[in-house]
C-alpha cells in the first residue's frame, strides 16, 4: 500500500482502471503524456464492472459491427424527444443551439464517432495480442450478432494494465477521486484524491478523465434517480460496488451537462440466492413469471430474449419486495441447451403439483393453481408448432398480460421455479460529451481540460443496446487519450 506522494502532476490523470480509464491511459501513454491512474480498488480487484463481463461485442467479426448497431441506438435515444430538438440536430453541430448541444439524448454524430471507431479500436486492442471471437452465450435466442473477448473483461484489463505500466504509467492503488481541481480561469486542472492513509492530496493535470463508471455501487443516488425500488436493486457483479458515482457528481457539481437516463439502468435477471456474479436466470421465455402474490404480470415472450430482458427484469423490481418466480414444466427438456440459459449454482425448487411448487416457494397456492390454469386454458391448440430456438407466433389467447410466442400448457410434473430479482449492471445516467469525450456544460461547451469515458458518458435510454458497454469504454477512451495528445503535445 502506497500514499499519494504529497506532489504529483503528470499530462494527463485519468480516474479508473476499468477498460474505459486503460484504453485511455495507453492511448496517452503511446503519444508520450505521461499519465497518472487513480483506482479506489486494491490492485488485486481493480477494474470495477470490466473485470467480472465476459465483454460480448455487438459485432459480425472483429472488423464489422452488427447491422442494427446505430439502428438501435436511434430507435432508442430517449421518450417522447421534442420533434424541435430532432430537427436542430439534423443540421450542422456548430448550428444547433446551445440546449440541443447539451440535450440528454445521444448525439447522432457521438454515436455515428462510436460506431465508425468500433474496428479501429477492436484492430488496437488485437495490436496486444488481444482477440475478439464468437463465444457461447447464456441467451438461447438473439436478434443481433456477438462475438465476445477471448478471456473476457479480465483478459482485456490485465493486458492494458501491462502495457501501461511498462510505457510509464503512475498507478495509485486504494486512491479515491473525490473532487476536480481548478485554475483561476476555471480550466480542469487535475482531482483531489483521499489516499490510503485518509489524507488529501492534490494530483495536477493538464488534461483529466473521469473513467469511474456508474452510481450502481451507491444507495443513495441509486434511490434518488430510480426511486425507492433501489432497495431491491443489486450490482450484479463485485465490481459495481467500486463504482460510487463520485466522477458524475463532481463533474456535474462543476456545471457538466447530464446525459443519458438518469432514471434507468441496465437490468439483469438473477437468482438471489446465488452468490456468484451474474447468476442469470433466462428460461421465463417458456414458462411464465409470477410475483409474490401468485400473479402474472408481463408478456414472457413479447419477442427473442435479448431484446425484451432489460424491460422484464426492470419490471420485476416494480413488484411486490421486488421479486418474480419463474414457474416451467419438465417439457422444458425438450429444448436445446436449455441449461445454458441459467447460470444459478443454487438447485432449482420442484415438485409434482402446482400447489407442492407453490408451498416450497411461500406463495399462495390458490391464486398460483388459478394463474396456471388460467394460462394453461389460453393456449393454443397443442398442433402449433413450437420452435424454442426461433419467435413462433404460439401466443395465449383471451387472457391478460398477453403471452406471445412460445405459449405451452404447464401440465409435465416435475414442475420446477427459480426466484429472479433484478440486478443492476450499470446505470445510464452519465456526462454528455462530444466526438473527443471532452465533458459538455449545461450550455453545451467544451469544459476545458475535462473528459469522460465509458459508462461515466450517458448514452443509453430506454432498452440498452446491448453488448456495446466495453466497446464504449475503449472507444470513448481512446478518443479521449488521443484527443489529449493531439491538443496537450
Ligand atoms: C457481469 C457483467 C457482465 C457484463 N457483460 C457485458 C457484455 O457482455 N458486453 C458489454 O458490452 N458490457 C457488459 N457489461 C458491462 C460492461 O462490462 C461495463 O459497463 C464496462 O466494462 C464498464 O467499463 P468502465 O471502464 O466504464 O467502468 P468499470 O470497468 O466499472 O471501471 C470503473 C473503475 O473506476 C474505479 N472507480 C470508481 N470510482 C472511483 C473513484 N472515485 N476514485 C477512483 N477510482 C474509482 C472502479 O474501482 C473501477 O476500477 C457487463 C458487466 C458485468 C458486471
Amino acid at each position: 500500500m502506497n500514499n499519494v506522494p504529497e506532489h504529483n502532476e503528470s499530462d494527463v490523470v485519468v480516474v479508473g482502471c476499468g477498460i474505459a480509464g486503460l484504453s485511455t491511459a495507453v492511448s496517452a501513454l503511446q503519444g508520450g503524456l505521461s499519465v497518472t491512474l487513480i483506482e479506489r480498488a486494491p490492485e488485486p480487484d481493480f477494474g470495477g464492472n470490466s473485470r467480472w463481463t465476459e465483454a460480448y461485442c455487438r459485432m459480425k467479426n472483429e472488423r464489422e459491427i452488427s447491422d442494427d448497431f446505430e439502428e438501435h441506438f436511434a430507435a432508442n435515444a430517449g421518450w417522447n424527444i421534442d420533434p424541435n430538438v430532432l430537427s436542430a440536430a439534423a443540421d450542422g453541430y456548430t448550428d444547433w443551439p446551445s440546449y440541443v448541444k447539451a440535450h440528454p439524448f445521444p448525439d447522432p454524430e457521438v454515436i455515428t464517432t462510436f460506431a465508425a471507431n468500433v474496428p479501429s479500436t477492436v484492430a488496437w486492442l488485437n495490436s496486444f495480442g488481444l482477440r475478439f471471437e464468437p463465444q457461447p452465450i447464456y441467451l438461447l435466442t438473439q436478434n443481433t450478432s456477438r462475438i465476445a473477448a477471448k478471456g473476457g473483461g479480465l483478459a482485456l484489463i490485465e493486458r492494458l494494465m501491462q502495457e501501461a505500466k511498462a510505457l510509464g504509467a503512475s498507478v495509485l492503488f486504494e486512491t479515491t477521486a473525490v473532487d476536480l481541481l481548478r485554475d483561476e480561469d476555471g480550466r480542469i486542472a487535475g482531482i483531489s484524491v483521499v489516499g490510503p492513509d485518509g489524507l488529501r492530496r492534490s494530483v495536477k493535470a493538464r488534461a483529466t478523465v473521469l473513467a469511474s463508471g456508474g452510481y450502481q455501487g451507491n444507495q443513495e443516488m441509486m434511490t434518488r434517480y430510480i426511486g425507492p425500488k433501489a432497495r431491491y436493486i443489486r450490482p450484479v457483479a463485485r465490481g459495481g460496488y467500486y463504482n460510487k458515482g463520485e466522477g458524475l457528481r463532481m463533474a456535474l457539481a462543476a456545471g457538466a451537462a447530464p446525459a443519458g437516463e438518469y432514471g434507468s439502468y441496465h437490468a439483469e435477471p438473477v437468482d438471489p440466492r446465488s452468490r456468484q456474479a451474474e447468476a442469470v436466470v433466462f428460461i421465463w421465455p417458456y414458462g411464465i413469471l409470477v410475483n409474490k402474490l401468485g400473479s402474472r404480470f408481463i408478456d414472457e415472450a413479447a419477442a427473442t430474449a435479448d431484446a425484451t430482458y432489460d424491460n422484464v427484469t426492470r419490471t420485476i423490481a416494480d413488484q411486490p419486495d421486488g421479486i418474480a418466480w419463474v414457474i416451467f414444466d419438465a417439457q422444458v427438456e425438450e429444448i436445446p441447451r436449455w441449461r445454458a440459459s441459467i447460470r444459478s449454482d443454487e438447485p432449482a425448487l420442484e415438485a409434482n403439483t402446482i400447489a407442492g411448487l407453490a408451498q416450497q416457494l411461500g406463495l399462495p397456492a390458490a391464486a398460483l393453481e388459478q394463474t396456471v390454469a388460467a394460462f394453461n386454458a389460453a393456449c393454443p391448440p397443442a398442433a402449433g408448432e413450437f420452435t424454442p430456438l426461433a419467435l413462433d407466433g404460439r401466443k395465449i389467447v383471451g387472457l391478460e398480460p398477453a403471452k406471445s410466442n412460445w405459449s405451452r400448457p404447464l401440465i409435465k410434473a416435475p414442475f420446477r421455479a427459480y426466484p429472479i430479482i433484478s440486478a443492476n449492471c450499470f446505470t445510464f445516467g452519465g456526462l454528455k460529451v462530444n466526438t473527443n469525450a471532452q465533458v459538455l456544460d449545461t450550455d453545451g461547451r467544451v469544459m476545458p481540460g475535462l473528459y469522460a469515458a465509458g459508462e461515466t458518458v450517458g448514452i443509453y435510454h430506454q432498452v440498452y443496446t446491448g453488448s456495446t458497454s466495453v466497446l464504449r469504454g475503449a472507444v470513448f477512451g481512446r478518443l479521449a487519450g488521443s484527443h489529449a495528445v493531439t491538443t496537450l503535445r
